[in-house]
């Protein structure tokens, strides 16, 4: 029976095409051609396929059996390709083998296409047979034989790409479980090779089966496997899926007609997204798992947990303070500031806090620092700020002057349009900008003193009052505080706190005040909480002071008690 071809002949001549399918007939081939005369047909042909060989004539008016070449070469195709040409000299013919033809037939001697054809047919069949062969052998390097799972090579790899990812800003962690199996060998000397190759592939498949989409399951040793867990999304979750492994390892394996059982121990190790190896990271879920087959514990020997779930509660409460404001989770807490002359209220500072709905109240001193990092102080300073203007307004309405004074962050100092912002806020609220106060730390003014005049002048034009916190922990430059126009100086209470025992906090407070009454600003003593700490304080010339002396954060419906 003739075998069937597909042959492109690239031929000027209708004649000689049929003349070429005739020889090829007479050769013993059923061939299915089309003929094409330029390089865009041939193309177009090409793009058609597929075909078994190319047959082309060497000149024609339009094209070349050398144009021809060059196209199929360009495509990395490999087909035969045979030049058939009346006139060929036999340098033509060495210059067309070298560019990729792989035989040439004279017109006149057609009767050696059928052979010359067979044997290009039976080397490309090679050819492609060992690159077939190659392929398998690059399948080999990255993956098991047995399981077909991903080996020690590609996990590692995955492991590297997961610790890459875990590593940029904002990301989620990862976890890498190391699966061990006790008892294997003993199955292999009972039942043999074929039943531990069975009971292998059997733990894959379960592996597979027990973890999320997206994770990697790899084999990387005899009895030992991996898995990469990428991205963790809440601290318990590693701890969960090794629990989960183990248990669903730890089911009899029917394998060569026996009922066998392994015994299974999970190790964890976090993927911190750092400059850790993932060999290294690979020998920790090791330990661990070393560890926790000792102690057959379930869920594993958490290597390092302590700093792992660190990094996940810090990721999570992330999303969730991005959440917390348009769930209504932030409160606004009013924390007294008195006069040490006479203990008289003298205003509130707005603190926020976070009413979180599993974890409780949150401090802002945990969780400011995080949405600084995120930005999310942006929209929370601005609600802060909103919620006091409001506040202020409402005591206002009472006839009572009550100020109220707002930290502003360094993210919200750097806005351009700052006291656009704020006189917004005021008008909207109605609030009189004379009980507005304005707290920016020491350190954040000094940043960049020039632009701090900048926009602390555009704040003072407000009408607002404009303090500096935390004095003493920065570095001032008295020349630029002398340009600041403030209306008061905040003392740190790392200095408060060591007043009555500490000779030199006592010379720092003192040399603070005289400062501060030096360029007419009020000082205001923060973290007062004793009895000594404000008669020293007020011996030393203090104005107002603010403290657990005379009170912590309290809410709105409190503050207000406080003022009647
Ligand atoms: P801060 O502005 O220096 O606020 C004073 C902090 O000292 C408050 O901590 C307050 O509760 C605490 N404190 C008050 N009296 C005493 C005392 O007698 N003893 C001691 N040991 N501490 C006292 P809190 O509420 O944890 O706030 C921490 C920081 O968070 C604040 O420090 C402020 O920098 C920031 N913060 C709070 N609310 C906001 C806000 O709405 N916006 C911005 N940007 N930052 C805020
Ligand atoms: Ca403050
Ligand atoms: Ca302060």
């Amino acid at each position: 029976m003739a075998t069937p071809l597909r042959v492109l002949i690239v031929e000027d001549s209708e004649d000689d095409a049929v003349l070429v399918v005739r020889h090829l007939e007479r050769a013993g081939y059923a061939p299915a051609h089309a003929r094409v005369q330029t390089a865009a047909d041939m193309i177009a042909a090409l793009e058609a396929g597929p075909w078994d060989c190319v047959i082309a004539d060497y000149s024609m008016p339009h094209f070349s059996g050398t144009d021809a070449l060059a196209i199929v070469r360009s495509r990395g195709m490999d087909l035969p390709f045979i030049i058939v040409s009346g006139t060929i000299g036999e340098e033509v013919a060495v210059a067309a083998m070298k560019a990729g033809a792989h035989d040439y037939v004279m017109k006149g001697n057609l009767s050696r296409l059928g052979p010359a054809l067979a044997r290009e047919l039976r080397d490309a069949a090679d050819r492609r047979e060992r690159r077939r062969v190659e392929e398998e052998r690059a399948r080999d390097l990255l993956y098991d034989a047995v399981t077909g799972l991903p080996n020690r090579t590609l996990l590692l790899d995955r492991l590297g790409l997961a610790i890459e990812r875990a590593g940029a800003p904002g990301n989620l962690p990862a976890a890498l479980l190391f699966v061990g199996l006790g008892r294997f060998h003993a199955i292999v000397e009972a039942w043999g090779h074929r039943c531990g190759d069975a009971v292998l592939e059997a733990v894959a498949r379960r592996l597979e089966g027990n973890v999320r989409a997206g994770d990697t399951v790899g084999r990387v040793g005899e009895t030992e496997f991996a898995v990469v867990l990428d991205p963790v999304r809440e601290p318990g979750e590693p701890a969960r899926i090794a629990e989960a492994l183990e248990r669903a390892l730890s089911s009899p394996v029917a394998a060569g007609g026996q009922e066998v059982s392994v015994t299974p121990s999970v190790g964890i190790a976090p993927v911190p997204g750092s400059d850790r190896q993932a060999g290294e990271i690979l020998r920790d879920a090791n330990t661990a798992m070393h560890r926790a087959m000792a102690r057959r514990t379930a869920g594993g020997a958490i290597f390092e947990s302590a700093m792992h779930d660190r990094a996940v509660a810090r990721v999570r409460l992330e999303n969730d303070l991005r959440r917390a404001l348009e769930r209504g989770e932030l409160e606004a807490g009013y924390q007294p500031v008195v006069s040490l002359r006479d203990r008289s209220l003298t205003g509130f500072e707005c603190l926020a806090r976070w009413k979180h709905p599993e974890r409780g109240l949150i401090g802002p001193a945990e969780f400011i620092p995080i949405a600084e990092d995120t930005g999310q102080i942006l929209p929370i300073g601005a609600w802060v700020l909103r919620e006091a203007c409001m506040q202020v307004r409402d005591w206002g309405f009472r006839r009572k002057v009550v100020p109220v004074a707002v930290n502003l962050s360094a993210l919200q100092f750097a806005q351009a349009d700052l006291a656009d912002r704020i006189r917004a806020t005021l008008v909207e609220t109605g609030a009189d900008p004379r009980s507005l106060h304005l707290e920016i730390t020491e350190s954040v003014a000094m940043d960049d003193a020039a632009a701090t005049i900048r926009t602390l002048a555009s704040l003072k034009a407000l009408g607002v009052k404009l303090k500096i916190d935390d004095f003493g922990t920065g570095y001032s430059s008295l020349s630029y505080l002398h340009r600041f126009p403030l209306d008061a100086l905040k003392i740190d209470q790392s200095f408060v706190r060591r007043i009555d025992t500490d000779a030199e906090a006592v010379e720092i407070v003192r040399t603070i005040v005289a400062l501060a009454h030096a360029m007419s600003l009020t000082v205001v003593a923060e973290g007062v909480e004793t009895e000594a700490h404000f008669s020293g304080l007020k011996a030393l010339g203090c104005d107002e002071g603010q403290g657990f002396l005379f009170g912590g954060a309290l809410d709105a419906r409190k503050a207000e008690e406080m003022l009647k």
